[in-house]
């Protein structure tokens, strides 16, 4: 089965705290996230720019967390208040997966990895792996 996967990999600063963590990581901190997108599709759509079915998704689409946090991303943002959930890194992941699945065809399967520091990360998929 013809098969496509894109990558989208870029980073973010933030800061964030959690809420009820009996250590350091309850006093406010940042990170530079690193953020790999992987959208996986047997077959290509049109998108808002190219209405000919030519891609699997818009980049951009894979891309909107990395905008400024006055622009609708989460760059330079305090999580705590740009999330509607608690800002481990498996609640990030799952709340960036939620809200691009929203932006991008229905039956793409979407894998979102977020990095906290270089050594430590979550993978988030809601497909069996
Ligand atoms: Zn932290």
């Amino acid at each position: 089965m013809p098969t496509w996967t894109l990558h989208a990999e870029f980073t973010f600063d933030a800061a964030h705290f959690i809420e009820g963590y009996d250590g350091p990581c309850s006093r406010v901190h940042g990170h530079t996230y690193r953020v790999l997108m992987k959208a996986k599709s047997h077959k290509l759509s049109p998108s808002k720019y190219l209405k000919t079915p030519e891609m699997v998704c818009d980049f951009a689409e894979l891309k909107w967390v990395a905008d400024d946090g006055e622009k609708g991303g989460l760059d330079h943002t305090l999580l705590n208040e740009s999330i509607p959930v608690a800002t481990t890194a498996e609640r990030i992941a799952e709340y960036i997966h939620k809200v691009t699945k929203e932006r991008i065809p229905e039956h793409i399967e979407l894998t979102v990895t977020v990095w906290e520091t270089e050594t430590s990360w979550v993978e988030y998929t809601d497909k069996d792996v």
